[in-house]
């Protein structure tokens, strides 16, 4: 099959995924092999590519927003038959048995196993996926709008419920990324009146045409302060100023897998009055199939840009400059479903 595939870490800039050929998977027991339709990119797959998660010392094809159908059920499955299409997200394998898995955090798992890191991914015409960690996809879904929701619509929607935000109250995003242009879509369903702080104008003017009841570039000038607040750019200067402008008792929820470091915060302006600070880590699949769930039934309308395969390197790269407006996705299968 064609992949795109990562030697070793390097800057987006040198395009450092190649085209290759490589041998076709095999779906093993419990395991189903999924033809690619199309995959999302992430900002996590640039934390992958560059080398800002722990570099891994053998090749790897990145992509864990995938939707496909199932080509080949590995002996012992059951769950999805030839035809069927599935998404497969980043939580790739849980162990089941250690104390977090025991407790419904099987995102916290002692061993799991991340598509596009430690397993292949979707940059490639087929993948493979224990069948019990792939999500069946609500028909209202294009095959293009379906793969962002796999995860910047689901840590999305975990940052939501991290930032316990409520519906009718405030809620401010700071970065208006992928993620974030999926999670205001929730919010302004709720009822829920939202700030966007960025620096990009185009992603300013997105925001206020999805509904925010402002955007700028300065948190200091948000009409208001927020109850809740999640913060999706990688940058931890952001965050002193984001927990400033939380009410009293208000949560603030980091998104990302990868952040600079937090400068440091005072107690009285940034943390007393009982403001919370909570991160995320990855995702638990109950947040994945509610969060399709939900999505069907508002139904979420993910804006797209998209790219053949090929152009991985250029597709993130944009991602990158932020200069995509909504999420990239990489069609594998020239005829994946553009329509619903
Ligand atoms: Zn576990
Ligand atoms: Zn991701």
């Amino acid at each position: 099959m064609n992949a795109m595939v990562l030697k070793s870490c390097a800057p987006i800039e040198t395009a450092p995924l190649e085209r290759r050929e490589v041998p076709d998977p095999v779906a093993g027991p419990g395991e189903i092999r999924v033809r690619v339709h199309t995959c999302g990119t992430c900002r996590t797959d640039l934390h992958v590519i560059e080398g800002e998660l722990p570099p891994l010392d053998r090749p790897i094809i990145p992509g864990h927003q995938i939707v496909g159908t199932v080509d080949q059920p590995g002996p012992g499955t059951s769950r999805f038959r030839v035809g069927d299409r599935v998404g497969i997200a980043w939580l790739h394998h849980a162990c089941g048995q250690c104390s977090f898995c025991r407790s419904d955090r099987e995102n916290l798992c002692e061993s799991s196993v991340f598509t596009g890191y430690h397993a292949p991914g979707g940059y490639a015409e087929l993948v493979v996926v224990p069948e019990d960690f792939a999500y069946p996809i609500p028909s209202v879904f294009s095959d293009l709008e379906a793969a962002p929701l796999l995860c910047a619509g689901i840590i999305g929607y975990r940052s939501l419920r991290r930032s316990e935000c409520r519906p009718g109250q405030t809620l401010a995003l700071y970065g208006f990324g992928s993620s974030a242009h999926i999670v205001i879509q929730i919010a302004l369903h709720w009822g829920c009146t939202v700030y966007v702080c960025t620096r990009n104008a185009g992603h300013r003017e997105l925001a206020l045409r999805l509904g925010a009841a402002w955007a700028g570039s300065r948190a200091e000038q948000m009409p208001t302060p927020a109850d809740s607040a999640i913060l999706f750019a990688p940058a931890g200067d952001l965050v002193p100023p984001a927990l400033k402008q939380l009410k009293k008792g208000g949560t603030l929820a980091l998104a990302g897998i990868y952040m600079t470091d937090v400068p440091s915060l005072g107690y009285e302006e940034h943390l007393f009055y009982e403001k919370n600070l909570r991160s995320v880590t990855a995702n638990t699949r109950q947040d994945g199939l509610d969060l399709l769930e939900v999505a069907a039934r508002i139904p979420i309308r993910p804006r797209t840009e998209v790219f053949p395969l090929a152009k991985a390197n250029e597709a993130l790269l944009r991602l990158k400059q932020d200069r995509l407006r909504g999420s990239g996705v990489l069609t594998i299968l020239p005829e994946a479903r553009q329509n619903r």
